[in-house]
């Protein structure tokens, strides 16, 4: 059981989806099924470009906005990229690592410590993906490879604000593939105890999120384990009514 000051966290990651009008109308729609859910932070990363024309609506609500990817750089010659700078006002969380980051635009663990170090000098919470490819997960190699990316990203990183972590194993992404909410538990409970020996950070606040096909009817077989601090929502996020159940049985039983 966990305690009762504990807050579990949901996370919409609506990638390339939405334009602003389509963006405006499903925070309307989501506002109105769970602006009222009481003990569970909420948070909405729509495409960057929809962040500051949907900031008023966040502002009277019980959400925050967050980004799904920030350029590590503060300015300079990026064509195409977005600074933290710029958002800082405007967001609270933004998502790093993402595993369609890393295997689309190539980015690395170094490119996200640094993306990682550019949010938290500015007061954002990054949202640092990690997980393992199935040709690793049937090896039986999920750990090793999950500890050699929180190494690679964090060691380097002195804070002592909060960070949260989403372990999205990469096969479990899609809607279609839920992981076992107990393969889940073990893993994350055995990265939690790896980042406690990563020296620079092992005293940060942080919470461990799982990713990867969560939907209104498996959310609290996640939730309810003991490690698992909450979700990152991708396809189920899209669907106002779905999201809104999802983050209402979080609220309602943890
Ligand atoms: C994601 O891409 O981060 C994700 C969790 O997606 P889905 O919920 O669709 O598996």
């Amino acid at each position: 059981m966990k305690n009762k000051s504990y807050i579990s966290t949901v996370i919409a990651n609506w990638k390339m989806h939405n334009d602003f009008n389509a963006a405006l109308d499903l925070v309307i729609k989501i506002f109105s099924y769970s602006n009222m859910a009481k003990n569970v932070e909420k948070i909405i990363c729509p495409p960057a470009v929809n962040i500051i024309p949907l900031y008023d609506q966040f502002k009277n609500s019980t959400f925050s906005l967050g980004a799904q990817n920030i350029n590590e750089n503060n300015e300079g010659t990026y064509t195409g990229e977005i600074s933290v700078n710029m958002l800082k006002n405007y967001i609270t969380h933004a998502i790093i690592g993402h595993s369609e980051r890393r295997e689309i635009f190539n980015e690395s663990n170094y490119t996200i410590s640094l993306k990682a170090k550019a949010l938290l000098s500015n007061k954002i919470v990054p949202v640092i993906c990690v997980g393992e490819p199935l040709e690793i997960y049937k090896k039986n190699r999920s750990v090793e490879f999950i500890n050699n990316q929180l190494f690679e990203i964090l060691s380097k990183i002195q804070t002592n604000s909060e960070i949260l972590i989403a372990y999205e194993p990469i096969w479990s992404i899609g809607n279609k593939n839920p992981a076992d909410p107990v393969y889940v538990e073990k893993i994350i409970t055995k990265s939690k105890d790896f980042l406690s020996t990563i020296r620079p950070i092992r005293n940060v606040n942080h919470k461990f999120l799982y990713g990867g096909s969560v939907n209104s009817k498996n959310v609290l077989d996640y939730t309810k384990q003991q490690n698992i601090d909450g979700v990152l929502v991708g396809s189920a996020s899209l669907d106002a009514s779905e999201f809104g159940k999802i983050v209402l049985q979080i609220s309602n039983n943890g």
